[in-house]
């Protein structure tokens, strides 16, 4: 096979705090969110997706989060974790593509600032990076405002 696909999801709480990080980008908000790490919904799914296209297990193996070194970390250095071990087993990204899911804030104005940062962490043109965002209809947990969600696949293809 020369191709993999992979899918990642990921969840976070609002909390106390004034922006949320998403797809690397810091957004304003008037919450924050519950995190061992920044808590960037967009980049913790995509690192499952491209985890789970090696079939190497999930964000949770590779970045324990009682681990003190991903206290508080930076996901683009788990993003860019993620892109070396696919690189080292010859694989490249072919695209992504990302849907957020919350209520607030509003995530359009943002998104071309969070596909060049993943694409410049990927090494891909900023095309290969899908990124969308949806409300959730004021429905359940993302509705009431109480967090948000993020989805992602991506397609590996052979270097
Ligand atoms: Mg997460």
């Amino acid at each position: 096979m020369d191709i993999r696909i992979g899918q990642g999801y990921d969840v976070h709480a609002f909390g106390e705090g004034d922006h949320v990080m998403l797809g690397g980008v810091r957004v304003p908000h008037a919450r924050g969110v519950v995190a061992h790490s920044d808590g960037d919904v967009i980049l913790h799914a995509l690192c499952d997706a491209m985890l789970g296209a090696l079939a190497l297990g999930d964000i949770g193996r590779h970045f324990p989060s009682g681990d003190p070194r991903w206290k508080d970390a930076d996901s683009r250095v788990l993003l860019r974790h993620c892109h070396a071990l696919l690189r080292e087993r010859g694989w490249v990204l072919g695209n992504a593509d990302i849907t957020v899911v919350c209520e607030q804030p509003k995530v359009g104005p943002h998104v071309a600032a969070m596909q060049s940062t993943v694409a410049e962490d990927l090494g891909v043109a900023i095309g290969a990076i899908g990124i969308k965002a949806t409300t959730s209809e004021r429905l359940g947990f993302i509705g009431r405002g109480e967090g948000i969600a993020a989805q992602a696949v991506c397609l590996l293809k052979r270097a």
